[in-house]
Parts: C-alpha cells; sequence; structure tokens
C-alpha cells in the first residue's frame, strides 16, 4: 500500500483563491497515475451539464475530469452504467476519487466521502475553506473536521506581499459588499488574494 494510512481516507486541501489547491490536486493526483491507480477527478459543472472536462491549474498543469451537477452524480458515474472503470460483472472503485471547488457541492458530499473513504478509497478533496466574506464555505468545515489530512495553502498578497488566506471580491474594481450572494451570476467580478489585513468588505 502506498498510503501512510490502512485503507480508505480522506485529504483535504484548502486556501483562498490562487494558493495552489488545483496545482497540489493534480500533483498528487499525478503521482498515483505514475504508480498505475486507478484514479477518477471531478470538478463541479458550471453550467447544466454533465460531461468530460479537466481540472485545470492557474499555471496551466491540468488533468482530467468529469463535471458534475452534485455528489449523486459521481455516485452515479462511480457504480452506475456509464463509469468509466466498468468492468466485468461489479464495477470496481478507483483507488483514488479527486474532487476540486469541492466547496460548491452540496452538504451530500460529506456522506458520499465518507463512503469512499469506507470503501477503500483514498479521498482527496480541494476547495476553498473560505467564501469571499472569509466565512466557512459550504461543506468545507464538515469535511475538515472529518479529514485524516489537512493541507491549508496560501497564495501572495496582492496589496503587501505577505501569505494571502482569504479571495477578496472585486464588483467593478471595488470590494464586494458584505450582503453580496455568496454565488454571483453574470456579474462584472474579479478576484485576488489577499492577507487578513488587506482583506476588505464594503458596508
Ligand atoms: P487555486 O486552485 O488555489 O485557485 P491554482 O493551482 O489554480 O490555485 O493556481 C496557483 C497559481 O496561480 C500559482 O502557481 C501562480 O502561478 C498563480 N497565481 C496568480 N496570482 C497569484 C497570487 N496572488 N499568489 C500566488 N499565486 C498566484
Amino acid at each position: 500500500l502506498k498510503s501512510p494510512y490502512h485503507g480508505g481516507h480522506l485529504e483535504v486541501i484548502v486556501g483562498p483563491m490562487f494558493s495552489g489547491k488545483s496545482e497540489e490536486l493534480i500533483r498528487r493526483v499525478t503521482r498515483a497515475v505514475i504508480a498505475r491507480q486507478r484514479v477518477q477527478v471531478f470538478k463541479p459543472a458550471m453550467d447544466d451539464r454533465y460531461h468530460v472536462s479537466a481540472v485545470a491549474s492557474h499555471a496551466g498543469r491540468q488533468v482530467q475530469a468529469v463535471a458534475v451537477r452534485g455528489a449523486a452524480d459521481i455516485r452515479a458515474h462511480l457504480t452506475g452504467e456509464g463509469a468509466l472503470l466498468q468492468g466485468p460483472g461489479e464495477t470496481p472503485l478507483p483507488d483514488l476519487v479527486g474532487i476540486d471547488e469541492v466547496q460548491f457541492l452540496g452538504e451530500d458530499v460529506v456522506p458520499l466521502a465518507l463512503d469512499l473513504a469506507a470503501a477503500g478509497v483514498r479521498v482527496i478533496l480541494a476547495g476553498l475553506d473560505l467564501d469571499f466574506r472569509a466565512e466557512p464555505f459550504g461543506c468545507m468545515p464538515d469535511l475538515l473536521a472529518r479529514a485524516e489530512s489537512v493541507e491549508k495553502l496560501t497564495a501572495i498578497c496582492t496589496v503587501c506581499g505577505a501569505p494571502a488566506t482569504r479571495s477578496q471580491r472585486l464588483i467593478g474594481g471595488e470590494p464586494a459588499r458584505l450582503s453580496d450572494p455568496v454565488v454571483l451570476v453574470g456579474a462584472q467580478e474579479s478576484y485576488e488574494a489577499r492577507c487578513r489585513v488587506h482583506h476588505e468588505l464594503r458596508r
């Protein structure tokens, strides 16, 4: 066994935007592929389709991934008709399941991750620990508490160069408002990595 754990377990990778979460997920997945392990990566679909896609880092590295609408799609993909890894008879689960941008999946990703770990799968979950207000993001606190391993990454603060732990949302160049929705649709928004001191919210 190539893992320090006896079997299935959860590894969580968190940090703000640009902290290298996708890079780290891709690094771990690539090593498993080199070791000839069976790997399946998922990410939330930003549109309404369930399709083959890729996890790409801001620096451009990528691995193949399946875009899903939620945890139910992941279950269906791993065990159902369309499973990539389907063999004769029973569908074997992969050795490693990776999920990027896991904060966008609903609370039912938690029982899914636990079921996979219980079935012996190494589960790697990468996502934002904090939303743009610097509040805990969705399912992340639950996953962080249950994980065997947690890696908290930092980016570089765009204002001062210190380690950045927050994602600054800008709307038309101005800090977003506290009352803005966590997921904005169709707005002129952009994000920057910021430290605690330089993370701003308009009242
Ligand atoms: P995440 O998945 O956490 O958003 P990625 O793995 O996609 O991060 O991207 C990390 C890459 O983003 C870095 O290697 C670097 O090339 C780039 N980058 C852009 N802005 C910053 C920043 N402010 N701090 C650190 N890295 C940055």
